[in-house]
């Protein structure tokens, strides 16, 4: 981002940050640029800041829920699923739709149909 000089109503251009003045944009541009150094370098750096944060922001929300249960879905990998009543149901997920899971229990391999809503937490119990 730079910091641009602005065009006042009789033509002449003016620096944004003081009261300097000038019939050429150049030249307030070269003054912004002389005068301005500490400005310009403070404003590149809040930006890359702020980029940054945004970069971050992104990354914390790019977790994808169909990818964590595809994941542990197609690995066959042993979990256990805490509900939020405190019950605890240990096997392999089989398959699972926006609602629901299937899970095979482990031990008599029956399917438990589980409701997400009800889930507190899923960790893997290898
Ligand atoms: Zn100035």
């Amino acid at each position: 981002m730079k910091i641009r000089p602005v065009q006042e109503a009789g033509g002449a251009w003016k620096c944004p940050l003081c009261s300097f003045r000038a019939m050429s944009k150049k030249v307030v541009e070269q003054h912004i640029a002389d005068e301005h150094k500490e400005s310009v370098k403070k404003l590149k750096e809040l930006k890359e800041k702020k980029k940054e944060a945004k970069k971050k922001k992104k990354k914390v929300g790019n977790f994808v829920e169909g990818d964590f249960l595809s994941r542990i879905c197609s690995t066959h990998s042993k979990v256990k699923v805490k509900m939020l009543t405190g019950e605890e149901f240990i096997g392999t997920i089989e398959d699972y739709t926006i609602f629901m899971l299937t899970l095979k229990r482990n031990g008599d391999g029956k399917p438990v149909y589980i409701y997400k809503q009800g889930i507190a937490y899923i960790e893997p119990a290898d």
